[in-house]
Formats: structure tokens, C-alpha cells, sequence
């Protein structure tokens, strides 16, 4: 039963903001069906020889004029007006006509409008909802005690009955379909928009490459499905880059990072996985590689940066990388891993840069 605690702690909004699209459409959608729906039993009243078809005529007028205001006045005036006219037919109908001819199933179409009423605070529209419920037996106990003031014939009966089971069972679907469509609409939306921000924050914006928290993510998911498989895991630096932004100015040093990256994404060939680990330094996930194997594919990466053609205003020029390389232990953890890497990567720059140490 949490939910109904749930939905008593909903908070409900200022209503002098606008009330949301769909709430100001499913009451069109319900004044214009009533606003038909009286037009046609004010035509049919006098067929079925009642009289009274004067409160029909009334009725399609104050919705036909609701119908024209609902777009400009408060949406909570045109619910609390169509409430007390449905209230009003409710009793009015079974007053005149009795209780078999479904007039009261109106009343569902009012508890569907309260619920959905986001202004409406979770009290009121349990209270409401049991007062609905009251009313309608108290309207239930009128009718058996009570002889209807017009007596339908048979096939009058039956045609006041199936107008207003099908005016009821269409307003109900067509406002159904706008509140669930609505609320699908919207959680698709935010689910999209949630893809979306996940995205962004798992990639680096420059380079497009996937960043340090998304490839230890990925990393770990890899280790917890295949926990026997070798890897290797390597970290790459490019050397004297600050030479480069120095020299060419900072777009060029981005642009190199940028052209690096799709050397990366061709070199690759789906052997490793490169992500930015921050600044000017790479990291590289190699499963189901060895030590060997790792090094021998971070020597044809070195290679391919040396020979990687740069260029800036006409001035050429080659960039080189040092890289350290990891192998799993099965013992040791990630982070010592990858702190094991930066250790040979910072020894192949001690060593002269622009090499593997493995
Ligand atoms: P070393 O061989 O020792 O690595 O020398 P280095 O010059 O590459 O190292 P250092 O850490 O002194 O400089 C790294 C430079 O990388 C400094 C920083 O401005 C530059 N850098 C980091 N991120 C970016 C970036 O996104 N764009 C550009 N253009 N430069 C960046
Ligand atoms: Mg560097
Ligand atoms: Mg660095």
C-alpha cells in the first residue's frame, strides 16, 4: 500500500502556473462531447415525447460558451464548472427519468478530470472522490424511493440509454487516451534526455572518446562478466606537447588531439579501446591480450603516431607518444593496474620518451 502513501505525499503546484497542454484539451474534449451530447438530446426529447427539452438546450448553450472560454479562463473554473453541470444533469436526469438509463455514469467522467488535476492537492481528491461516491448513492437512494417524473417508453428507454452508455464510454476513451499518450509522451521524453545526458557525461567533448570514468565503468562490467580472461590495460602520453600549443597555439594542440583520436579509431581495429584520461594522456583497455601481445600493438600505434602527417599553416609537422603498458596478475586490483602503467610510462619518459615499456 505504499503507493497511496506515496501519492499522499505528492506536492502539489502552485495553480497560478499554467496548467499543463493535455489537461486544457481533455476538458475541450469533454465540453465539446457534452455540448453534442445535450444539442442531440434536445432534438430527441421532443421524439421521445417528454417535454422538458428546454434543460438540454440550456445545457448545449452553457457548453457551447464554456467551449469558447476554456482557452482563455482559469482551467480550474472550467473544471469546477463542468463539475457542477455533470453533477446538476446527474441528478436532474434521475430526478426525471430514473435510474436506469445510465445518466449517472457522467460521474466518472469527474472523477477522471479530479485525478489528473495536478493542482488538486492528494486530500482533497480522496475526499472529493468519496464524496463523488456519496453522492452517487444518495442519488441511487432518491431513485428507489422516488417515481421519475417522466415515465420513457420502451424504445425510448432504450434509445436515452444507449446515447448515454456511448456518449460515456467515448469520453472516457478519448480523455483516457490523452492523459496515458500524454504521460507516455513525457516519460519517453526523459528517457531519451536521460540517454542523452548519460551520454555526454560519459564522452570527452573534444575528442569524442569515451572519458576516465566511463572506461573504468567498462572496464570493471568486462572483469565482472569474464573474471579468468588475460587483459592488459596501457597509458599513453604525448611528449613535449606543450611545445606543440607553445608553437602552433592551443587549436592546433586540440586538433592534433582530434586527429590522434581517429589514428586510434583506425589503428585500433577493434584489438583495444581508447579512451582520454585527461589532458594530452590515453588510456588503452586490451582484453584478451597479453603483456607480448599488448606491447607488440602499442609498438604499431608508436610507429603509426611517428609517421602520423600533422600540419599547421603550411608548417608540417610529427608528434611521438610514450607509452606504458600492464598485464593482469589476476590478483591485483584495477587502479593498481593502471598505477603500475603510468609507473612504465613515466619511466619510458625518464628513459628518452617516444617509446613502449612493457
Ligand atoms: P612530456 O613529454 O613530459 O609529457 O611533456 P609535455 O609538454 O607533454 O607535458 P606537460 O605536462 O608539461 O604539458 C602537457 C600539456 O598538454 C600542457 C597542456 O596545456 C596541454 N594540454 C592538455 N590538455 C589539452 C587540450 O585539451 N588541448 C590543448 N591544446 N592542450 C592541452
Ligand atoms: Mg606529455
Ligand atoms: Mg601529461
Amino acid at each position: 500500500m505504499g503507493f497511496i502513501a506515496d501519492f499522499l505525499h505528492q506536492k502539489t503546484p502552485s495553480s497560478k502556473k499554467a496548467m499543463p497542454g493535455y489537461y486544457r484539451r481533455a476538458l475541450l474534449v469533454c465540453e465539446s462531447l457534452l455540448a453534442a451530447y445535450y444539442l442531440l438530446i434536445f432534438f430527441l426529447f421532443p421524439l421521445m415525447h417528454t417535454g422538458w427539452q428546454w434543460v438540454p438546450a440550456v445545457l448545449a448553450a452553457i457548453f457551447v460558451l464554456l467551449l469558447t472560454q476554456t482557452r482563455k479562463i482559469n482551467p480550474m473554473i472550467s473544471f469546477l464548472a463542468v463539475a457542477a453541470l455533470v453533477l446538476g444533469w446527474c441528478a436532474w436526469g434521475i430526478h426525471t427519468v430514473g435510474w436506469s438509463y445510465g445518466v449517472q455514469h457522467f460521474l466518472v467522467i469527474l472523477f477522471l478530470l479530479l485525478f489528473f488535476n495536478i493542482y488538486i492537492p492528494p486530500l482533497v481528491k480522496l475526499i472529493s472522490c468519496v464524496l463523488i461516491l456519496g453522492y452517487r448513492m444518495a442519488l441511487f437512494a432518491y431513485a428507489s424511493s422516488n417515481t421519475p417524473v417522466i415515465g420513457l417508453g420502451h424504445s425510448s428507454g432504450i434509445v436515452f440509454q444507449t446515447i448515454n452508455s456511448a456518449w460515456f464510454f467515448l469520453m472516457l476513451a478519448l480523455v483516457c487516451i490523452l492523459f496515458s499518450s500524454s504521460i507516455q509522451n513525457t516519460e519517453r521524453q526523459l528517457r531519451l534526455d536521460n540517454e542523452t545526458l548519460n551520454k555526454e557525461a560519459a564522452t570527452d567533448p573534444l575528442t569524442g572518446l569515451p572519458n576516465r570514468r566511463k572506461m573504468i565503468n567498462f572496464i570493471e562490467d568486462y572483469l565482472k562478466k569474464n573474471p579468468e580472461t588475460a587483459f592488459s590495460v596501457a597509458i599513453a602520453d604525448i611528449d613535449f606537447f606543450k611545445k606543440v600549443n607553445d608553437t602552433y597555439g592551443h587549436a592546433c594542440g586540440d586538433e592534433t588531439l582530434v586527429a590522434l583520436t581517429n589514428l586510434f579509431k583506425t589503428e585500433s581495429n577493434g584489438r583495444y579501446m581508447a579512451c582520454r584520461w585527461g589532458g594530452e594522456e590515453f588510456c588503452f583497455f586490451l582484453p584478451e591480450k597479453n603483456l607480448d601481445e599488448a606491447g607488440m600493438i602499442m609498438n604499431d600505434l608508436l610507429f603509426a603516431v611517428q609517421k602520423m602527417p600533422l600540419e599547421f599553416e603550411g608548417t608540417s609537422f610529427h608528434i611521438t607518444i610514450t607509452i606504458g603498458v600492464e598485464e593482469t596478475d589476476y590478483h591485483s586490483s584495477l587502479e593498481e593496474l593502471l598505477k603500475s602503467a603510468d609507473e612504465k610510462l613515466y619511466m619510458g619518459k625518464n628513459a628518452g620518451r617516444n617509446r613502449v615499456v612493457v
